[in-house]
């Protein structure tokens, strides 16, 4: 069971959010960079590695969705165009993405070490992180890259339902609520992400394909890409990446 509340109030609300619980000051920190298209069920692996394994999911498509439903008069006009491109399925500018996890830094150098959900998403962003590490002196210890074949995604996607308040992350058929619609957590509605949709699905694979897949590569050279086989339930994949970690000393 996690020792953290995993509200992540710093970084989803940004500024002086604080959160709830700090992790725990004995736990072995782990830095970790997850990588995987849209649907390969990288949301699940976050949740568990959270679980057990103590780092934070700090996931920029959650911040996106937070601001979503903050007032329209809060945000500012970059994050307004930023909702834009997510509600089409597009990827975030850069530049917007950089400055909004700039603002989160102290997550990033938090002693509980941290678990990079969505960012990096391009090699730009990449190579921004690289050099925000090397300033404050952090090491990353591996970037998670979950591989499946594109037409278990769709399927995977399509059935995808997310809960409105905890954001905690169903599916249907494969690992459904104990009552249809309600989450298991905390009672609120669960629905489909806009984004989930077919339209937007095929724009995000798109997009995807064109930006994420240099980011294997880029890693890969650096010597920090796993790759793992997102195949079978949520536990055996689990299993398999705390496996692959373990044998890196990680
Ligand atoms: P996700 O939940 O990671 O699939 O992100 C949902 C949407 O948020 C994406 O389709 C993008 O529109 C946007 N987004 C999240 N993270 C990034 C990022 N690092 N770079 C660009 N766009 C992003």
């Amino acid at each position: 069971m996690s020792e953290t509340t995993n509200d992540r109030a710093a970084w989803l609300k940004g500024g002086d959010a604080q959160c709830r619980v700090p992790p725990p000051l004995k736990r072995k920190p782990r830095r970790l960079v997850l990588l995987g298209a849209p649907g390969v069920g990288k949301g699940t692996q976050a949740e568990l590695i959270h679980e057990r394994l103590g780092p934070c999911q700090l996931s920029t498509g959650d911040v996106f969705r937070a601001a979503k439903s903050s007032c329209e008069g809060e945000r500012s006009p970059a994050l307004t165009a930023a909702l834009e491109h997510m509600r089409r399925g597009e990827l975030v500018p850069d530049s917007t993405v950089l400055d909004m996890v700039r603002e989160r830094a102290r997550c990033i150098r938090c002693h509980g070490g941290f678990l990079l959900d969505g960012f990096p998403r391009t090699v730009t962003q990449a190579e921004a992180l690289d050099r925000f590490f090397s300033e404050n002196g952090i090491t990353l210890d591996a970037v998670l890259s979950y591989e499946l074949p594109i037409e278990k995604i769709v399927a995977r996607l399509s059935g995808r339902r997310t809960c409105e308040k905890c954001k905690a992350v169903y599916h249907v058929e494969t690992r459904a609520p104990r009552i249809p619609g309600v989450c298991d957590h905390c009672g609120c509605g669960l629905v489909q992400r806009e984004d989930d949709r077919p339209p937007a699905v095929r724009i995000r694979m798109d997009a995807y394909e064109r930006s994420t897949k240099p980011l294997a590569d880029y890693y890969r050279g650096k010597g920090l890409l796993i790759c793992v086989a997102a195949e079978g339930s949520p536990e055996e994949i689990f299993a398999r990446t705390h496996a692959a970690l373990e044998q890196r000393g990680i």
